[in-house]
């Protein structure tokens, strides 16, 4: 099946999608209302496995909540979503977001602020079922530190104590801490000075790729984008206008108000 809105050019990953087996994610026409706001108005998706999607477009076009259908924290009113090729919501069918394999990073990384950074990112680790029990545990956070870039010692910190880029590398391990297979990161650099943000961003980037985890990267730097993402997916108005390769989106906007978005964008 076709999954592209017909007035658009043809996306790359979606028309490979069809014939091959490589597919993580589906999304089919979902659409999601918060009372008479229709905020996701029929919504088509598909990003292979291991790839890395960034999604552009004006704030309040409904980016956070299409990361949120997809991680299972809300249901779509309408379509669906499958990960490799099995229905996780629609049509009936309800995985909950805890089965679903998918790490979810927010803006703010959203620590528990009364938490070491260590119990932060053990939070979800299931003690019992790592070797060595809770010495397990203490070895593991050690290896998620070690992954992004900090020191050990850092465990025993509160995350008040941590700048604002380490606080987005502990988010991330404890979003790592679960090996999920697919990565929601919500704006997670937007916080951060420049300089920071591109440096947290490498680190980051070369995490998920190193661990071949596919990627969903909602930004509002066009830099970002393009240096992330194989594939761009601009929203407007609860839809995908435009999706495909960086290059392209950037230099052939399928559209006015797209070309006017992604120019206020730079
Ligand atoms: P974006 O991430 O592109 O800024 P959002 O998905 O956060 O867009 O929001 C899209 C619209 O949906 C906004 O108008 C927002 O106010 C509304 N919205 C999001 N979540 C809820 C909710 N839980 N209840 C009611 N309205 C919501």
């Amino acid at each position: 099946t076709d999954h592209s809105p017909s007035r658009l050019p043809e996306p790359r990953v979606a028309a490979s999608v069809a014939t091959s087996t490589n597919s993580h994610l589906e999304i089919d026409a979902a659409t999601k209302n918060f009372g008479s706001q229709a905020v996701l108005r029929g919504v088509n998706l598909s990003v292979t496995k291991g790839g890395t999607t960034a999604i552009v477009g004006p704030s309040g076009s409904g980016k956070t909540t299409l990361l949120r259908l997809i991680a299972g924290f809300e249901h779509p009113d309408t379509g669906s979503i499958s990960l490799n090729g099995a229905k996780v919501a629609g049509d009936g069918v309800w995985v909950p977001a805890h089965k679903r394999h998918v790490g979810y990073v927010a803006q703010d990384g959203a620590l528990f602020p009364h938490l070491s950074v260590g119990q932060n990112i053990s939070f979800g680790l299931d003690a019992a079922r790592l070797p060595g029990g809770h010495r397990g545990v203490k070895a593991r956070v050690s290896e998620l530190l070690a992954m992004v870039s900090l020191d050990p010692s850092m465990a025993k910190r509160r995350p008040h104590e941590l700048s604002g880029g380490q606080q987005q590398r502990v988010a991330l391990a404890r979003a790592l801490a679960r090996e999920p297979e697919l990565m929601l990161l919500d704006e997670p650099f937007s916080a951060l000075d420049a300089g920071l943000r591109v440096a947290t961003r490498r680190a980051v980037g070369k995490v998920l790729h190193d661990a071949r985890v596919t990627t969903i990267l909602v930004t509002h730097d066009q830099g970002e984008a393009l240096s992330f993402a194989d594939q761009v997916a601009v929203m407007r108005g609860g839809r995908l206008a435009q999706i495909g390769n960086p290059f392209i989106v950037y230099t052939r906007p399928a559209d006015r108000a797209t070309a006017e978005f992604l120019g206020d964008a730079v």
